[in-house]
């Protein structure tokens, strides 16, 4: 018996892989049109979003709402109407004519129509240092490590909305955080460049990267460069937290789906990847909006239109 024949095998009509917003949307959406769709969850349940500490734009909650918190709201009501998610992830996903095969390391899974929902990943610096204090001082989430850092001196690398977003959010724990930013303006928004502008515990180094990232058992400081004058220094810090954009998940389907330059899924209006019956939706296939409501939204129309598919293979 080989390994695949060992393995538990699983058919849906409809699976869904992926679990933030767009992928719960989907699932929301498409088990109210009775598909009982199957949502495998991918390493990180409920996506990035649910590593923010709070989401103050997202429709319909006045006065913010955790991440968390509205992952986990996403997933109640999506299972309300028989969607079922399962905390697996895909190891490889065979795209062959009509019939898409997700391996896992336990099962199997064959569904008519997939919904590809798998995100993007916070991208790296590249810099020495950073793989070896991954976890010892470098970090890619403040609301998951910020506590850690009570009381000491921090460096965030970025200048975009997540970059001041988290930035602000390790004020509660930091004695103080420094913004290192590649160039002499912010990417991020006008309402949270105020607050960090006024905010007395963070501060901003200009024109800037990080070359290096030092330390012993932990980080101990950082080499910068001054992109304008190549003057180096070393910044003595516990703690970097690096928040320069993303990277779309979309290892699995190279070579089986159109990709983009950057590695983004191709999608028309209709959310169709290269693929008939393989649909995408949120920042795997989005390098522009990438928002918890356009996501959500994405998710959304890919099962209407999934659903329209499935419904057109019924008539054949
Ligand atoms: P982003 O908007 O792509 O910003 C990335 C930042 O990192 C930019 O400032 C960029 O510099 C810098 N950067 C990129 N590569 C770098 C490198 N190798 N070395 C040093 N710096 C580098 O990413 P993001 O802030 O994660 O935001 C992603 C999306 O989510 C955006 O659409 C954003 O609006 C959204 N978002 C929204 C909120 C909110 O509304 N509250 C919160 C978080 C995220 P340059 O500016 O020079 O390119």
């Amino acid at each position: 018996m080989t390994e695949q024949q060992k393995k538990e095998c699983i058919y849906r009509d409809l699976i869904v892989v992926g679990s933030g917003p767009a992928g719960l949307a989907a699932a929301l959406y498409a088990a109210r049109a009775d598909l009982n769709p199957m949502v495998l969850t991918g390493s990180t349940l409920h996506g990035q979003a649910s590593t923010t500490d709070i989401i103050e734009n997202y429709p319909g909650f006045p006065d913010g709402v955790g991440g968390m918190e509205l992952g986990q709201l996403f997933q109640k009501q999506a299972e309300r109407f028989g969607a079922e998610v399962v905390i697996d992830q895909a190891t490889s996903i065979e795209l062959g004519p009509k019939r898409y095969c997700i391996e896992t390391y336990g099962r199997h899974y064959e569904a008519k129509a997939l919904i590809i929902s798998t995100g993007a990943t916070n991208r790296k610096l590249q810099v020495p240092g950073e793989k070896e204090f991954a976890g010892r001082g470098v970090s890619y989430c403040g609301t998951c490590d910020g506590w850690f850092f009570k009381g000491k001196d921090i460096v965030v690398v970025g200048g975009g909305d997540s970059a001041l977003e988290e930035g602000l959010f390790l004020t509660r724990f930091a004695n103080s955080v420094t913004i290192i930013h590649r160039r002499d303006e912010l990417r991020a928004g006008a309402i949270l460049q105020n607050r960090a502008f006024n905010h007395p515990k963070i501060h901003f180094i200009w024109d800037t990267v990080v070359t290096e990232i030092k330390g012993d058992q932990g980080v101990n400081g950082v080499t910068l460069q001054n992109v304008k004058t190549n003057e180096t220094k070393f910044h003595p810090t516990q703690g970097v937290f690096i928040f320069i954009g993303h990277t779309p998940n979309t290892e699995l389907f190279k070579g089986q789906l159109e990709l983009d330059d950057e590695g983004y899924i191709v999608i028309n209006k209709h959310m169709e990847t290269s693929i008939e019956g393989v649909f995408a939706a949120g920042e795997v296939a989005d390098p522009i909006f990438r928002q918890v409501i356009t996501s959500a939204g994405m998710g959304a129309a890919a099962a209407i239109q999934a659903t329209r598919y499935l419904e057109s293979l019924e008539e054949m």
